[in-house]
């Protein structure tokens, strides 16, 4: 539920770029999020369409790239997924560990017209 607020936030972001530029409207927002951002693309696309209506984004399309975690390799740098249930390394077996990767969210670009 808490992708409302963000979502339009996003709407008030692009339509201010639109007006700034002087532009009609809001033609496609690209979107990345990750799946550790904490907030889910589907949830955010769904309220686009409702809170979009009657804004510069009306007819705009939503472009949310997927962010897939990884994790970090502690014995030989490697970066790579994590499997269900599993921190190990695919290359050396070594013990993986989080990082920043998959907990993206940030406005991309905005095309206007
Ligand atoms: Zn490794």
């Amino acid at each position: 539920m808490h992708e409302y607020p963000i979502t339009q936030h996003i709407i008030e972001m692009a339509e201010k770029y639109a007006k700034e530029q002087g532009a009609g409207c809001v033609r496609t927002i690209n979107l990345v999020v990750g799946d550790y951002s904490g907030y889910v693309g589907e949830s955010i696309n769904l309220y686009f369409d409702i809170i979009a209506e009657g804004t510069l984004c009306e007819k705009a399309k939503l472009n949310i790239e997927r962010v897939k975690p990884k994790l970090k390799c502690t014995s030989c740098g490697e970066y790579f997924e994590r499997r269900p249930f599993s921190f190990e390394c695919p290359d050396c077996g070594g013990e993986g560990e989080p990082t920043e990767i998959g907990k993206e969210f940030y406005l991309k670009s905005i095309e206007i017209s």
